[in-house]
């Protein structure tokens, strides 16, 4: 497999430094050469699958809380009736 090298100085060492981009109100990390501080590439600052598994479980409380408004709530329905 090929390595990744700079395409400035064709050194093959990277680093990810955070940026806030002029204009824009989001943070942003940069891969850059950690030699001559060109850039390689831009990636979101946060970590979007760690977003997406946090929110996910936060959905799977949420409907569990649900669960047991709604056992609750028959039970009470269920005590009326009688
Ligand atoms: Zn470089």
């Amino acid at each position: 497999m090929a390595s990744s090298k700079c395409p400035s100085c064709s050194n093959q060492s990277f680093e990810l430094v955070e940026l806030i981009p002029s204009g824009s109100s989001y943070k942003m990390n940069s891969i850059q050469c950690s030699h001559c501080g060109a850039v390689a590439g831009i990636v979101d600052y946060t970590n979007t699958e760690y977003l997406i598994n946090k929110q996910s479980k936060e959905i799977n409380e949420i409907h569990s809380s649900l669960d047991i408004i709604n056992r609750n709530l028959r039970s009470i329905i269920g005590l009326l009736k009688k």
